[in-house]
Formats: C-alpha cells, structure tokens, sequence
C-alpha cells in the first residue's frame, strides 16, 4: 500500500486490513505512517510499515527487491501541480510526471518482477483518476499522467497475464483529501464539480474502499487491463 499516510492510501489499507489482509503501509515518512500501524494493531488487524519514496527508482526496487512477494499493490501515491498549460513550468512538469507515471510505472514493475520470479499470481492496483478519461479545468499535466497510467496498465496486463497478474486502475472522482483540499475552497471549483458529477454530491474516501477490496480479491478473478470508475456518472457524459 504506497500513498498510505493519507488520503485514499490510507483509507485502502483500512479497508484491506478489515477484509483479513495483512497491510503493509508505505510512504516516505515512517513518522506519519508509524501511528497507522499501531491503530490498526490496536483494532486487531496486521500491519507493518515500509519507507519508500518512489521517486528514488533505484531505492524502489531494492527495497520491493529485499521484501517477500507482494500480492496486493495499491499504489495510491499522487501529485498535483494545477495551472493552466500556458503557466505550466517545467519543474512542476517534471514532478508531476515523476510521481504519477515514472514512479508508479517503476513500482509496479518492482512489485511485479518479484512475484514473477516467485511464481506467484498477484492484483496490482494503481489509483488514477477520473481525469484519466476526461481532462478539467487546470488539469493538463495531471490529466497527461493519469491517461498515462491507463496506458501502462493495459500493457502490462497483456505481458503479465499469463503470470496470473492482474493490473487495472481506480478512477475516482473529487474525493475529499489533503490532495483537492486547496480546489475545494474555491466556491467556483465546487459548482464545477458537483454540475458535472450525476450522482450530485463529492466522493469520500469510503467510496473508493470497496472498489479497492473487490479489485484486491478474487472476486474480480477475471478482471485485468481495465478501469473501474468511481465518479459518480462525472465521464458518462
Ligand atoms: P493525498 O495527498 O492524501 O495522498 C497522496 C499520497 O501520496 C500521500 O500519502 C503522499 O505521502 C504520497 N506520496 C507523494 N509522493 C510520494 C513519493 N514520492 N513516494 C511515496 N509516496 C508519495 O491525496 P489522495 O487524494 O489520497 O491521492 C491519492 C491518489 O488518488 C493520487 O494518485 C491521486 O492522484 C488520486 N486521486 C485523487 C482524487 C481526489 O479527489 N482526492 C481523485 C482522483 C484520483
């Protein structure tokens, strides 16, 4: 579980922690993650924590490389620098991408090489978004990235098939979190928002949990190279 400290990271290893899994809660800081661990001990779940900063590509894959097989990733680490693509700096370009689509392209290949070389099947789950199938107001690079992932799924899940891997992706809508806490301010953003989801209110976290437990389990046996959407109608039309 990487993005774990907060967020929908977060609320996955709860959810998978509640359905039996035994988590292992990743971020780069052990600080915000530590606490995690311990209420989810605490409340009877097994759970251990791992520091991991997927920018560092190299330090992923020894770290993926040194532990036992994987066989649930949720990769729920994200970046968002909003603006409009006449502003776009390169730096804010570079991070984005470095987070979204190089880091998470890079740990999920880790992820699945060791299982691959364990003979193990596995579920591998990247969180991308809504923003995957549409583009918004100030979301360029975010939007480039996420269709990107959608890319390297679908690619993976081809390669990887007949390894019993499967890869997809979770498409939520505006969820409220650390991450659309400055858009969810903004009174405009939020008519915005709620004009275009039909469902006529933002998501929370609870409602990517389920979604993350059934693409964890086998109850999607059959599931691979797809996206489930979570955004409350936002891209049906
Ligand atoms: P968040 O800011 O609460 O969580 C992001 C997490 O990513 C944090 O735990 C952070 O520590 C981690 N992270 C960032 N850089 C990292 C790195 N280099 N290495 C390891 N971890 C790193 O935001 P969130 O809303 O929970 O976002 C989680 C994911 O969901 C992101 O990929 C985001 O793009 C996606 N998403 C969010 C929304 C939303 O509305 N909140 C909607 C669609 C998709």
């Amino acid at each position: 579980m990487v993005g774990a400290s907060s967020g929908i990271g977060l609320g996955a290893a709860v959810a998978l922690a509640e359905a039996g899994a035994k988590v292992t809660l990743a971020a780069r800081s052990l600080d915000r993650l530590s606490p995690v661990a311990e209420a989810l001990h605490d409340a009877g779940f097994q759970a251990d924590v791992l520091e991991l900063d997927i920018q560092d590509l190299e330090g992923t894959e020894q770290t993926i490389a040194s532990r036992e097989p994987f066989d649930v990733l949720v990769n729920s680490a994200g970046l968002a620098r909003h603006g409009p693509a006449l502003e776009t700096t390169v730096a804010d370009f570079d991070a984005v991408v470095g987070i979204n689509l190089r880091g998470a392209y890079f740990l999920t290949r880790a992820v699945a090489r060791k299982l691959i070389e364990a003979g193990k099947p596995g579920s591998l789950i990247n969180i991308s978004s809504q923003m995957a199938h549409v583009s918004g107001i100030d979301r360029v690079v975010y939007s480039a990235t996420k269709h990107a992932i959608e890319g390297f799924t679908k690619g993976m899940a081809i390669e990887w098939g007949k390894h019993g891997i499967r890869v997809n992706t979770i498409c939520p809508t505006f969820i409220r979190t650390p991450l659309t806490e400055q858009t969810l301010a903004n009174p405009e953003r939020v008519e915005w928002i709620l004009s275009k989801i039909k469902l006529g209110r933002l998501g929370e976290i609870e409602d990517v949990m389920g979604p993350v437990t059934f693409l964890a389990s086998d109850a999607s046996a059959m599931i691979t190279g797809t996206a489930l959407m979570v955004d409350g109608g936002w891209t049906a039309g």
